[in-house]
This record gives structure tokens, sequence and C-alpha cells, in this order.
């Protein structure tokens, strides 16, 4: 078995009095694919956010390829990082939004060296030429000079991992990045998804898009209520759920 790439180890997180978060624990192998389903409000964005450090926890932590994020632990207390410190993390965690997030200023090409240029400090040309050979993985080698706004939702998208995986991230996470397309789009993007789980991509996707699910995922998370309800294979918690909310969610989904 490969190591653990994503700990996630009894993670809280509140707003106010809002339990949003009461105990999630997590583990992603290096090169799976966990994929997390759950109805609206059961903590799935929060959990991605924390897992990049956009939310601090109240209690737990979680580490990426051994290191806590965050956080550096000294004796049994834990001190947060600088921002500094957090923004060179967070560079290892590609994150890809449902509403895509590209710069509506830059061309395409621009969207994918900027970060590495900028936060990275990689010579433009050799960050251009990784530029070039991720479009051409998304099968956007010709739109390079483009805008956003001249794009497609699903090409937009394409860009967005594009742009996220020019950062070599250690892990990609998804908050559902199909769920702001027309139906007729969201099949090219869970193709490009396909393809990067093929090539041993680390991933943790919140998704609606249950036959993905178990086409591609190595593990399925049914979240409900801020905790883990259920986990495991594709074919045990969509085909044989044991909990009775993984049933009721997964009766109105299916
Ligand atoms: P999901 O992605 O599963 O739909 P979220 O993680 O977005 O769920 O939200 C879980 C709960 O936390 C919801 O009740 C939501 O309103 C609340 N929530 C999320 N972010 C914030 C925030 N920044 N401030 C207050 N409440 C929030
Ligand atoms: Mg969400």
């Amino acid at each position: 078995m490969s190591a653990v790439m994503v700990d996630v180890h009894s993670v809280h997180k509140s707003f106010g009095p809002l339990e949003v978060l009461r105990g999630v624990d997590l583990k992603v192998r290096s090169g799976e694919v966990t994929v997390i389903l759950g109805p609206s409000g059961s903590g799935k964005s929060t959990l991605l956010r924390t897992i990049n450090h956009l939310e601090k926890v109240n209690r737990g932590w979680i580490s990426i390829d051994g290191e806590l994020i965050g956080y550096r632990r000294s004796g049994d207390k834990l001190h947060e990082l600088k921002e500094k410190e957090v923004l060179k993390q967070r560079t290892g965690i590609g994150f890809v939004f449902q509403n895509f997030n590209l710069f509506p200023h830059l061309t395409v090409l621009e969207n994918l060296i900027e970060a590495p240029v900028s936060a990275l400090r990689r010579p433009r040309k050799e960050a251009e030429e990784t530029a070039r050979r991720l479009l051409d993985r998304v099968g956007l080698a010709d739109k390079s000079g483009a805008y956003p706004r001249q794009l497609s939702g699903g090409q937009q998208q394409r860009v967005a991992i594009a742009r996220a995986l020019a950062l070599e991230p250690k892990v990609l996470l998804f908050d559902e990045p199909t769920s702001a397309l027309d139906p007729e789009l969201v099949g090219e993007v869970l193709d490009v998804i396909k393809d990067l789980a093929g090539t041993g991509t680390t991933m943790i996707v919140v998704t609606h898009e249950i036959g993905f699910a178990r086409e591609v995922a190595d593990t399925v998370v049914f979240m409900d209520g801020g905790v883990v309800v259920e986990q495991g294979p594709p074919s045990a918690v969509l085909d044989n759920p044991q909990q009775e909310r993984t049933r009721a969610f997964l009766s109105k989904v299916l």
C-alpha cells in the first residue's frame, strides 16, 4: 500500500455556535482518488477549505505528505504558521472551485504561468513550456491566447485544472467542479479528471456525479451532519451501504 498523503485527524470546525465539522477523520493514500458525497450543508466544502487552511480548525489537525498544515508542533502545542508559510504550503495543494475562479483580465496562458512565476519563482520560459504542455493535456492547446470570457464553462474549468496542475501539487482538491456547468459540458471536465486519476494524481473530489464516483474513486466517503458516516470502495458504499443515512441519500440522487 502506498503512503498516506492526506491525513485529516479528528477535525472540528465551528462558525460561531454552528458546529460544521464534528470530528472528521480521513486518510487519502498517495495516488488515490477519494470522492466525497453528502447532502448540501453537510460540511464538504468546509472540510476541503480546512485542508488547505483557508479555514482554521478548532480541534484536530491535518497533514499532507507528513507535514502539518497551518501549524507547527512544539512539544504538545500547535502554533499557527505565518501567512507567508501558509501560502507556501498552499502552493502544494491544488484547488479547483465550482466557479473556475480564473483571472478574467489574463489570457489562458497567463493564468497558468502567474503562480509558478510569482510564487515558485520559476523562470518565465520554463513556466510557459509547462503551461503549454498542460493545456495540451486538457485539450486546449489552441486556446492559450484566449481570455476566460471567450471560453465555454467546460473549457474554463479545464483551464482551471491545468492552472492547478502548473504548481505540481501533492494533492488536488475539487469542490463540485461540474456543478456550475451546462449538462452537455460536464462530461469533458469529468474526462480530464478521470485522465488525471489514471496518471496517479492524488485527488479529493466533492461531487454529486455518482457515475463518476463509481468509475473513478478508490474510496467513496459519505458525509452528513459534519461527520463521515460511511466510507469504503464504491462497490461497498454505493451498492451496499451499511448506514441508513447513506441509503436515504443515495435513493434521492441515484
Ligand atoms: P456543503 O459543502 O456540504 O454544502 P458547507 O461546508 O458549505 O457544506 O457548509 C456547512 C455549513 O456551514 C452550512 O450550514 C453553512 O451555512 C455553514 N457555513 C459554511 N461556511 C460558513 C461561514 N464562513 N460562516 C458561517 N457559516 C458557514
Ligand atoms: Mg459545498
